[in-house]
Protein backbone atom coordinates (compact mmCIF):
# COMPACT_ATOMS: atom_id res chain seq x y z
CA UNK A 1 0.00 0.00 0.00
CA UNK A 2 1.44 3.43 -1.14
CA UNK A 3 1.65 6.07 2.10
CA UNK A 4 -0.11 8.76 0.76
CA UNK A 5 -3.19 9.50 -1.02
CA UNK A 6 -4.48 12.22 -2.90
CA UNK A 7 -7.54 15.00 -1.86
CA UNK A 8 -9.21 17.31 -4.36
CA UNK A 9 -9.15 20.79 -3.58
CA UNK A 10 -12.14 21.26 -4.84
CA UNK A 11 -14.40 18.58 -4.97
CA UNK A 12 -12.67 17.06 -1.60
CA UNK A 13 -12.81 13.24 -3.06
CA UNK A 14 -10.45 10.86 -2.30
CA UNK A 15 -8.12 9.36 -4.63
CA UNK A 16 -5.78 6.62 -4.50
CA UNK A 17 -4.25 5.73 -7.72
CA UNK A 18 -1.65 3.15 -9.11
CA UNK A 19 -0.85 5.38 -12.04
CA UNK A 20 0.32 8.65 -12.59
CA UNK A 21 -2.03 11.31 -11.36
CA UNK A 22 -1.86 15.00 -12.00
CA UNK A 23 -5.37 16.65 -11.47
CA UNK A 24 -8.34 15.30 -10.28
CA UNK A 25 -9.97 13.69 -13.45
CA UNK A 26 -13.69 14.96 -12.47
CA UNK A 27 -12.75 18.50 -12.15
CA UNK A 28 -10.45 18.71 -14.41
CA UNK A 29 -13.20 18.39 -17.55
CA UNK A 30 -14.69 21.08 -16.29
CA UNK A 31 -11.71 23.15 -16.77
CA UNK A 32 -11.20 26.15 -19.59
CA UNK A 33 -8.16 28.16 -20.54
CA UNK A 34 -10.09 31.39 -19.33
CA UNK A 35 -10.57 30.51 -15.62
CA UNK A 36 -7.34 29.03 -13.15
CA UNK A 37 -7.83 25.48 -13.31
CA UNK A 38 -9.92 23.41 -10.87
CA UNK A 39 -8.87 19.64 -9.62
CA UNK A 40 -5.47 20.25 -7.96
CA UNK A 41 -4.33 17.58 -5.54
CA UNK A 42 -3.48 17.80 -1.94
CA UNK A 43 -1.36 14.92 -1.11
CA UNK A 44 -2.36 13.44 2.54
CA UNK A 45 -0.62 10.67 4.59
CA UNK A 46 -1.76 8.14 7.41
CA UNK A 47 -0.54 10.34 10.20
CA UNK A 48 -1.92 8.41 13.10
CA UNK A 49 0.58 5.47 11.29
CA UNK A 50 3.39 7.81 11.58
CA UNK A 51 2.55 9.05 15.13
CA UNK A 52 2.19 5.17 16.10
CA UNK A 53 5.47 4.65 14.31
CA UNK A 54 7.49 7.47 16.60
CA UNK A 55 5.61 7.49 19.84
CA UNK A 56 8.45 9.40 21.45
CA UNK A 57 10.44 12.72 19.98
CA UNK A 58 8.33 12.48 17.05
CA UNK A 59 9.28 16.13 15.20
CA UNK A 60 13.32 14.81 15.90
CA UNK A 61 12.52 11.65 14.40
CA UNK A 62 10.78 12.96 11.21
CA UNK A 63 13.46 15.41 11.04
CA UNK A 64 16.58 12.29 11.11
CA UNK A 65 14.65 10.92 8.42
CA UNK A 66 14.73 14.17 6.43
CA UNK A 67 10.74 14.21 6.55
CA UNK A 68 10.42 11.16 4.17
CA UNK A 69 7.35 10.18 6.00
CA UNK A 70 5.92 13.35 4.75
CA UNK A 71 7.11 12.60 1.36
CA UNK A 72 5.90 10.91 -1.53
CA UNK A 73 9.06 8.91 -2.04
CA UNK A 74 9.99 5.68 -1.18
CA UNK A 75 13.50 6.35 -0.35
CA UNK A 76 15.79 9.17 0.21
CA UNK A 77 18.26 7.30 -2.19
CA UNK A 78 16.21 8.66 -4.56
CA UNK A 79 17.14 12.39 -3.70
CA UNK A 80 19.70 14.53 -5.56
CA UNK A 81 23.23 15.14 -4.20
CA UNK A 82 22.84 18.40 -4.11
CA UNK A 83 22.34 20.02 -1.23
CA UNK A 84 18.57 21.35 -1.19
CA UNK A 85 16.57 23.29 1.36
CA UNK A 86 18.19 23.63 5.00
CA UNK A 87 18.75 27.27 3.69
CA UNK A 88 19.66 29.64 6.33
CA UNK A 89 17.62 31.78 8.69
CA UNK A 90 18.70 34.93 9.84
CA UNK A 91 17.54 37.13 12.85
CA UNK A 92 18.03 40.68 11.55
CA UNK A 93 18.43 43.26 14.60
CA UNK A 94 15.71 45.50 15.17
CA UNK A 95 15.09 48.66 17.12
CA UNK A 96 14.36 47.67 20.62
CA UNK A 97 10.61 47.13 21.24
CA UNK A 98 9.67 45.74 18.30
CA UNK A 99 8.73 42.80 16.66
CA UNK A 100 11.68 39.47 15.60
CA UNK A 101 12.56 39.71 12.36
CA UNK A 102 13.58 36.70 10.70
CA UNK A 103 15.10 36.00 6.88
CA UNK A 104 14.54 32.98 5.34
CA UNK A 105 16.94 32.89 2.37
CA UNK A 106 16.11 30.62 -0.10
CA UNK A 107 18.39 32.02 -2.89
CA UNK A 108 20.81 29.55 -1.20
CA UNK A 109 19.71 26.30 -2.84
CA UNK A 110 21.44 25.15 -5.84
CA UNK A 111 19.84 26.83 -8.98
CA UNK A 112 19.12 30.01 -7.02
CA UNK A 113 15.64 29.98 -6.22
CA UNK A 114 13.07 28.44 -3.94
CA UNK A 115 11.92 26.48 -6.84
CA UNK A 116 14.50 23.85 -6.29
CA UNK A 117 12.36 22.52 -3.22
CA UNK A 118 9.53 21.49 -5.15
CA UNK A 119 12.05 19.98 -8.75
CA UNK A 120 13.84 17.77 -5.63
CA UNK A 121 10.82 15.73 -4.85
CA UNK A 122 9.51 15.65 -8.57
CA UNK A 123 12.79 14.15 -9.55
CA UNK A 124 13.18 11.74 -6.86
CA UNK A 125 9.94 10.75 -7.54
CA UNK A 126 10.85 10.38 -11.46
CA UNK A 127 13.59 8.18 -10.68
CA UNK A 128 11.41 5.96 -8.09
CA UNK A 129 9.16 5.40 -11.12
CA UNK A 130 11.84 4.68 -13.71
CA UNK A 131 11.10 7.77 -15.67
CA UNK A 132 14.15 9.50 -17.25
CA UNK A 133 12.81 12.50 -18.56
CA UNK A 134 11.05 15.57 -17.13
CA UNK A 135 9.13 18.26 -18.67
CA UNK A 136 8.39 21.70 -17.84
CA UNK A 137 6.55 24.80 -18.98
CA UNK A 138 8.57 27.90 -17.57
CA UNK A 139 9.48 31.15 -18.34
CA UNK A 140 11.92 31.38 -15.52
CA UNK A 141 12.86 30.06 -12.09
CA UNK A 142 10.78 26.86 -12.42
CA UNK A 143 13.05 25.95 -15.75
CA UNK A 144 16.50 26.64 -14.40
CA UNK A 145 14.89 24.93 -11.61
CA UNK A 146 14.52 21.39 -12.99
CA UNK A 147 17.23 22.00 -15.71
CA UNK A 148 19.57 21.71 -12.69
CA UNK A 149 18.17 19.16 -10.58
CA UNK A 150 18.17 16.82 -13.50
CA UNK A 151 21.40 17.90 -14.14
CA UNK A 152 22.22 16.41 -11.04
CA UNK A 153 20.59 13.25 -11.47
CA UNK A 154 21.39 12.32 -15.04
CA UNK A 155 17.61 12.75 -15.72
CA UNK A 156 16.73 14.90 -18.92
CA UNK A 157 14.79 18.26 -18.87
CA UNK A 158 12.97 19.08 -21.39
CA UNK A 159 11.79 22.98 -20.72
CA UNK A 160 9.07 24.72 -22.98
CA UNK A 161 9.10 28.43 -22.98
CA UNK A 162 7.30 31.30 -24.99
CA UNK A 163 9.39 32.04 -27.58
CA UNK A 164 9.54 35.69 -26.06
CA UNK A 165 10.94 34.53 -22.66
CA UNK A 166 14.25 36.79 -22.06
CA UNK A 167 17.79 35.36 -23.27
CA UNK A 168 19.24 35.62 -19.70
CA UNK A 169 16.32 33.27 -18.48
CA UNK A 170 17.05 30.81 -20.67
CA UNK A 171 21.21 30.73 -20.67
CA UNK A 172 20.61 28.89 -17.05
CA UNK A 173 18.31 26.69 -18.60
CA UNK A 174 20.77 25.86 -21.26
CA UNK A 175 24.08 25.71 -19.19
CA UNK A 176 22.59 22.65 -17.24
CA UNK A 177 22.03 21.26 -20.69
CA UNK A 178 17.85 20.82 -20.88
CA UNK A 179 16.62 21.32 -23.94
CA UNK A 180 14.45 24.02 -24.54
CA UNK A 181 11.59 24.22 -27.01
CA UNK A 182 10.38 27.89 -27.86
CA UNK A 183 7.33 28.49 -28.41
CA UNK A 184 5.16 30.60 -30.81
CA UNK A 185 2.20 31.83 -28.29
CA UNK A 186 2.61 32.80 -24.55
CA UNK A 187 2.83 30.85 -21.17
CA UNK A 188 -0.42 29.44 -21.27
CA UNK A 189 0.03 27.60 -25.11
CA UNK A 190 3.44 26.58 -23.77
CA UNK A 191 1.44 24.99 -20.54
CA UNK A 192 -0.40 23.16 -22.68
CA UNK A 193 2.05 22.02 -25.00
CA UNK A 194 4.18 20.50 -22.19
CA UNK A 195 1.47 18.66 -20.96
CA UNK A 196 0.41 17.08 -24.65
CA UNK A 197 3.87 16.36 -24.79
CA UNK A 198 3.91 14.42 -21.79
CA UNK A 199 0.59 12.02 -22.64
CA UNK A 200 2.08 11.77 -25.51
CA UNK A 201 5.73 10.83 -24.73
CA UNK A 202 5.20 8.91 -21.28
CA UNK A 203 7.50 11.71 -19.59
CA UNK A 204 7.00 12.95 -16.53
CA UNK A 205 5.52 16.66 -15.78
CA UNK A 206 6.53 19.05 -13.15
CA UNK A 207 4.32 22.00 -13.53
CA UNK A 208 2.82 23.99 -11.09
CA UNK A 209 -0.27 23.22 -10.16
CA UNK A 210 -0.46 20.38 -12.01
CA UNK A 211 2.04 17.78 -10.31
CA UNK A 212 0.79 17.69 -6.76
CA UNK A 213 4.59 16.80 -5.56
CA UNK A 214 5.59 20.54 -5.95
CA UNK A 215 3.43 21.65 -2.74
CA UNK A 216 5.11 18.42 -1.02
CA UNK A 217 8.33 19.78 -1.65
CA UNK A 218 8.09 23.46 -1.22
CA UNK A 219 6.24 22.60 2.27
CA UNK A 220 9.63 21.18 3.25
CA UNK A 221 9.97 24.97 4.57
CA UNK A 222 7.72 25.15 7.14
CA UNK A 223 9.32 22.23 8.43
CA UNK A 224 12.70 23.95 8.62
CA UNK A 225 11.10 27.13 9.93
CA UNK A 226 9.78 25.75 13.07
CA UNK A 227 13.03 23.69 13.74
CA UNK A 228 15.20 26.82 13.18
CA UNK A 229 12.86 28.96 15.83
CA UNK A 230 13.54 26.22 18.62
CA UNK A 231 10.38 24.18 17.80
CA UNK A 232 7.95 27.22 17.96
CA UNK A 233 5.41 28.68 15.34
CA UNK A 234 6.17 31.94 13.49
CA UNK A 235 3.36 34.55 14.20
CA UNK A 236 3.62 35.95 10.69
CA UNK A 237 5.06 34.43 7.45
CA UNK A 238 5.34 36.89 4.39
CA UNK A 239 5.03 34.94 1.05
CA UNK A 240 5.65 36.49 -2.21
CA UNK A 241 2.64 35.03 -4.72
CA UNK A 242 2.28 34.47 -8.15
CA UNK A 243 0.43 31.38 -8.88
CA UNK A 244 0.45 30.78 -5.02
CA UNK A 245 1.88 26.83 -4.66
CA UNK A 246 4.42 28.59 -2.12
CA UNK A 247 1.86 29.79 -0.37
CA UNK A 248 -0.19 26.78 -0.31
CA UNK A 249 3.22 24.80 0.56
CA UNK A 250 3.66 27.00 3.24
CA UNK A 251 0.34 26.39 4.27
CA UNK A 252 0.69 22.50 3.80
CA UNK A 253 4.02 21.96 5.78
CA UNK A 254 2.20 23.56 9.05
CA UNK A 255 -0.65 21.75 8.22
CA UNK A 256 0.69 18.35 8.24
CA UNK A 257 2.38 19.36 11.59
CA UNK A 258 -0.83 20.59 13.11
CA UNK A 259 -2.13 16.92 11.94
CA UNK A 260 0.52 15.36 14.00
CA UNK A 261 -0.45 17.40 16.89
CA UNK A 262 3.29 18.93 16.86
CA UNK A 263 2.08 22.34 16.61
CA UNK A 264 -1.30 23.87 17.96
CA UNK A 265 -1.77 26.66 15.86
CA UNK A 266 -1.32 28.06 12.05
CA UNK A 267 0.78 30.80 11.77
CA UNK A 268 -0.78 34.15 10.11
CA UNK A 269 0.61 34.19 6.26
CA UNK A 270 0.60 37.41 4.99
CA UNK A 271 -0.05 36.69 0.54
CA UNK A 272 2.24 39.32 -0.69
CA UNK A 273 1.56 40.45 -4.58
CA UNK A 274 3.00 43.22 -6.80
CA UNK A 275 0.38 46.17 -7.24
CA UNK A 276 0.52 45.58 -10.64
CA UNK A 277 -0.16 41.22 -10.76
CA UNK A 278 -2.58 40.77 -8.02
CA UNK A 279 -4.85 38.33 -9.91
CA UNK A 280 -5.37 35.97 -6.83
CA UNK A 281 -5.75 39.07 -4.09
CA UNK A 282 -8.19 41.11 -6.90
CA UNK A 283 -10.61 37.98 -6.98
CA UNK A 284 -10.85 36.30 -3.01
CA UNK A 285 -14.13 38.19 -3.16
CA UNK A 286 -15.36 37.77 -6.65
CA UNK A 287 -18.23 35.22 -7.42
CA UNK A 288 -16.25 34.30 -10.81
CA UNK A 289 -12.83 35.03 -12.01
CA UNK A 290 -11.60 38.17 -14.00
CA UNK A 291 -7.88 38.38 -14.78
CA UNK A 292 -6.43 41.56 -15.28
CA UNK A 293 -3.07 41.53 -17.48
CA UNK A 294 -0.04 41.67 -15.44
CA UNK A 295 2.67 44.56 -15.30
CA UNK A 296 5.32 44.61 -12.96
CA UNK A 297 8.69 44.34 -12.53
CA UNK A 298 8.49 41.44 -10.18
CA UNK A 299 8.42 39.02 -13.08
CA UNK A 300 8.51 35.37 -10.96
CA UNK A 301 5.11 36.57 -9.18
CA UNK A 302 3.67 37.99 -12.45
CA UNK A 303 0.87 35.94 -13.36
CA UNK A 304 -2.04 36.77 -15.21
CA UNK A 305 -4.26 33.39 -14.66
CA UNK A 306 -3.03 31.76 -10.92
CA UNK A 307 -2.92 28.30 -11.57
CA UNK A 308 -3.00 27.73 -7.68
CA UNK A 309 -6.11 29.86 -7.27
CA UNK A 310 -8.75 27.70 -5.38
CA UNK A 311 -6.12 26.01 -3.03
CA UNK A 312 -4.53 29.33 -1.74
CA UNK A 313 -7.96 31.06 -1.87
CA UNK A 314 -8.97 27.99 0.39
CA UNK A 315 -6.22 28.57 2.95
CA UNK A 316 -6.43 32.07 3.00
CA UNK A 317 -9.69 32.44 3.81
CA UNK A 318 -10.01 29.02 6.21
CA UNK A 319 -6.81 30.06 7.90
CA UNK A 320 -7.46 34.09 8.48
CA UNK A 321 -4.70 34.89 5.90
CA UNK A 322 -4.14 38.58 5.28
CA UNK A 323 -2.90 40.02 2.45
CA UNK A 324 -1.17 42.72 0.71
CA UNK A 325 0.20 44.29 -2.11
CA UNK A 326 3.13 46.57 -3.04
CA UNK A 327 4.09 48.85 -6.29
CA UNK A 328 6.94 47.98 -8.48
CA UNK A 329 8.49 51.83 -6.52
CA UNK A 330 7.91 50.24 -3.47
CA UNK A 331 9.76 47.24 -4.57
CA UNK A 332 12.98 48.54 -5.64
CA UNK A 333 13.47 51.04 -2.58
CA UNK A 334 12.24 47.41 -0.16
CA UNK A 335 15.67 46.06 -2.76
CA UNK A 336 18.06 48.25 -2.14
CA UNK A 337 17.06 48.57 1.99
CA UNK A 338 17.47 44.49 2.10
CA UNK A 339 20.50 44.51 0.50
CA UNK A 340 22.12 47.30 2.67
CA UNK A 341 20.78 46.19 5.83
CA UNK A 342 21.45 42.74 5.36
CA UNK A 343 23.79 41.87 2.84
CA UNK A 344 21.37 39.83 0.77
CA UNK A 345 20.90 40.23 -2.57
CA UNK A 346 17.16 39.19 -3.51
CA UNK A 347 15.51 39.54 -7.23
CA UNK A 348 12.65 41.51 -6.92
CA UNK A 349 9.71 39.17 -6.60
CA UNK A 350 11.75 37.49 -3.21
CA UNK A 351 11.95 41.34 -2.50
CA UNK A 352 7.79 41.52 -2.85
CA UNK A 353 7.48 40.10 0.61
CA UNK A 354 10.08 42.30 2.51
CA UNK A 355 8.53 45.26 0.76
CA UNK A 356 4.93 43.94 1.97
CA UNK A 357 6.01 43.31 5.39
CA UNK A 358 7.61 46.82 5.88
CA UNK A 359 3.88 48.29 4.19
CA UNK A 360 2.46 46.09 6.54
CA UNK A 361 4.47 47.13 9.46
CA UNK A 362 3.67 50.44 8.50
CA UNK A 363 -0.19 50.71 8.41
CA UNK A 364 -0.84 47.53 11.22
CA UNK A 365 2.18 48.03 13.64
CA UNK A 366 3.44 44.73 13.65
CA UNK A 367 3.51 43.50 17.80
CA UNK A 368 6.19 43.85 20.07
CA UNK A 369 7.83 40.46 20.47
CA UNK A 370 6.32 38.68 17.43
CA UNK A 371 8.30 36.39 15.74
CA UNK A 372 8.23 37.32 11.61
CA UNK A 373 9.45 35.41 9.08
CA UNK A 374 9.80 37.03 5.44
CA UNK A 375 10.58 34.05 2.26
CA UNK A 376 12.87 35.28 0.37
CA UNK A 377 12.80 33.34 -2.66
CA UNK A 378 15.26 34.06 -5.27
CA UNK A 379 18.42 35.39 -5.99
CA UNK A 380 18.97 39.36 -6.92
CA UNK A 381 21.58 38.05 -9.61
CA UNK A 382 19.22 36.70 -11.48
CA UNK A 383 17.50 39.93 -12.57
CA UNK A 384 20.14 42.92 -12.35
CA UNK A 385 18.67 44.66 -14.73
CA UNK A 386 15.70 45.86 -12.77
CA UNK A 387 17.26 47.27 -10.23
CA UNK A 388 19.48 49.45 -12.27
CA UNK A 389 17.82 52.45 -12.17
CA UNK A 390 18.34 52.55 -8.49
CA UNK A 391 22.24 52.55 -8.65
CA UNK A 392 24.63 54.62 -10.77
CA UNK A 393 28.15 52.72 -11.59
CA UNK A 394 30.30 55.75 -11.69
CA UNK A 395 32.72 56.70 -14.44
CA UNK A 396 36.56 56.03 -14.23
CA UNK A 397 38.98 57.43 -12.30
CA UNK A 398 43.14 58.54 -13.47
CA UNK A 399 45.02 55.86 -11.76
CA UNK A 400 46.94 58.01 -9.28
CA UNK A 401 45.89 58.81 -5.40
CA UNK A 402 45.12 62.64 -6.63
CA UNK A 403 42.19 61.52 -8.51
CA UNK A 404 41.02 59.08 -6.29
CA UNK A 405 41.04 61.91 -3.57
CA UNK A 406 39.57 64.22 -5.52
CA UNK A 407 36.77 61.48 -6.18
CA UNK A 408 36.48 60.41 -3.32
CA UNK A 409 35.74 64.35 -2.13
CA UNK A 410 33.17 64.15 -4.91
CA UNK A 411 30.40 61.27 -3.65
C1 LIG B 1 7.84 31.15 -8.39
C2 LIG B 1 8.32 32.22 -7.52
C3 LIG B 1 7.47 32.90 -6.63
C4 LIG B 1 5.99 32.66 -6.54
O1 LIG B 1 5.57 31.35 -6.33
P1 LIG B 1 4.10 30.90 -6.76
O2 LIG B 1 4.02 29.49 -6.39
O3 LIG B 1 4.01 31.12 -8.24
O4 LIG B 1 3.14 31.76 -6.03
C5 LIG B 1 8.02 33.86 -5.80
N1 LIG B 1 9.33 34.16 -5.87
C6 LIG B 1 10.17 33.54 -6.72
C7 LIG B 1 11.60 33.93 -6.74
C8 LIG B 1 9.70 32.55 -7.58
O5 LIG B 1 10.54 31.97 -8.45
Amino acid sequence: MKKYFFECNDCGKHITSDDLIYLCPDCEKQNDAKRPPKGVLKTLYVYDEIKKKYPKDLFFNLQQNRFLDLLPLISNESRPFLDIGNTPLYEIKQKEKSFHLFLKDDSQNPTFSFKDRASEIVSAFARESKINTIVAASTGNAGSSIAGICASQRQKAIVFVPASAPKAKLTQILMYGAQIVPVDGNYDSAFDLSIAATKKYGWYNRNTAYNPFTIEGKKTVSFELYAQLNQTVPDKVFVPVGDGVIISGVYKGFEDLLKLNIIDKMPVIIAVQAEGSNNIISNLNNKSFISIPSKTIADSISVDIPRNFYMAKKYLVENNGEWITVSDDEILNASLLLSKESGIFSEPAAVAAYAGMLKYNKEKKIAEGEKVVVLLTGSGLKDLNSVQPKIEIPASVKPDITSVEKFLNQQ
